[in-house]
C-alpha cells in the first residue's frame, strides 16, 4: 500500500530536475499525476516513468505565468483524473547577475514564473481543494529565499515571496483542511545548478556541513512527507534541504 493511494497530484515544471523526481516519487506511492511544463511534448520522459509505476497520467502545456493557461491546466487535471489533492508548484528560473547589471526584464521574469507562477496555481486549486474540504499544496522555495544571495536578488525576492504567500495561503485556507508548505532546497544538482562555474561550485560545496550536493530525491522525500498523512497537523511551514547550510 502506497502513502498516497487514491490521490491525484498535479507538479509543475516536471519535465526535468526536481519536478520529475518529484512526480516519479509521488506515483511510486500510488498517486496518478498531472505535469505540466512550457511544452507538453517535453513531458514524455516524466509521463513513462509515472506509467512505468502503474498510475495514470496527464500532460499539459503553460507557461505557469499565464493566468488563462493556469486556469486551463488545473480544470484539464480535473477532467482527465477526476481531481487535484495535491499541488507542487516547482516550475522555476533563474537569471543571475549582480543587480547594479540587473535589467527590468530580468527581475520581471523570475518574478513572474517564480512568484506569481505560484500565486495563479494556488490560487487555481484552491476552490475546488477548499469544496472538497481536503488538499494540500507544497511550494517549493530555496535557502535564498531565507538567506539572499548575490547576484540573485530578483530570485531571493521571488522565493522570499514564495514563503510569505505559503504561510498566508495556509491561514486562509486551513480552516477547510486544505495545507500549504514550503520546501526550501540548498544546492541540488540539477541543470539549474550544472552550469555554474566550477570556482562558484566549489565555495558552494566548502559551505555545506554535509559535505554533498543534494539530489533531487532528496527533495522529492521531503516533498512525499509533506504531501502524506505523515504531515497531516503541519501547515505554514518552511522545511530546509540543504546539507546544513541553513540551521535556523
Ligand atoms: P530545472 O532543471 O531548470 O527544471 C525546472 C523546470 O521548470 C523545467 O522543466 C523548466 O522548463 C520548467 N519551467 C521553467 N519555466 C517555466 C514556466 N514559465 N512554465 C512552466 N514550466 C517552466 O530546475 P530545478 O533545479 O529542477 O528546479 C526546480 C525548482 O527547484 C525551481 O523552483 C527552483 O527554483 C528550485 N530550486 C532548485 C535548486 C537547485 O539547486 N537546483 C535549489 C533551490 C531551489 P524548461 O526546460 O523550459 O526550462
Amino acid at each position: 500500500m502506497g502513502m498516497l493511494d487514491g490521490k491525484v497530484a498535479l507538479v509543475t515544471g516536471s519535465a526535468r530536475g526536481i519536478g520529475q523526481a518529484i512526480a516519479k516519487k509521488l506515483a511510486g506511492e500510488g498517486a496518478d499525476i498531472a505535469l505540466c511544463d512550457l511544452k507538453a511534448e517535453w513531458l514524455a520522459e516524466t509521463a513513462a516513468i509515472v506509467e512505468a509505476a502503474g498510475r495514470k497520467v496527464k500532460c499539459l502545456e503553460a507557461d505557469v505565468s499565464n493566468a488563462a493557461a493556469v486556469d486551463t491546466v488545473v480544470s484539464g487535471a480535473i477532467e482527465a483524473l477526476g481531481k487535484v489533492d495535491i499541488l507542487v508548484n516547482n516550475a522555476g528560473i533563474t537569471k543571475d547577475t549582480l543587480m547594479i547589471r540587473m535589467s527590468e526584464q530580468d527581475w520581471d521574469s523570475v518574478i513572474s514564473v517564480n512568484l506569481k507562477g505560484t500565486f495563479l496555481f494556488t490560487k487555481a486549486v484552491a476552490r475546488p481543494m477548499m469544496k472538497q474540504r481536503t488538499g494540500c499544496i507544497v511550494n517549493i522555495a530555496s535557502i535564498i529565499g531565507l538567506i539572499g544571495n548575490a547576484g540573485q536578488c530578483n530570485y531571493a525576492a521571488s522565493k522570499a515571496g514564495v514563503i510569505a504567500l505559503t504561510k498566508s495561503a495556509a491561514k486562509e485556507l486551513a480552516s477547510r483542511n486544505v495545507r500549504v508548505n514550503a520546501v526550501a532546497p540548498g544546492f541540488i544538482q540539477t541543470r539549474m545548478t550544472d552550469g555554474l562555474p566550477e570556482d562558484v561550485r566549489k565555495r558552494m560545496l566548502d559551505a555545506i556541513p554535509m559535505g554533498r550536493f543534494g539530489t533531487p530525491e532528496d527533495v522529492a522525500n521531503v516533498v512525499l512527507f509533506l504531501t502524506s498523512d505523515a504531515s497531516s497537523y503541519m501547515t505554514g511551514q518552511v522545511l530546509t534541504v540543504c546539507g546544513g547550510m541553513v540551521t535556523a
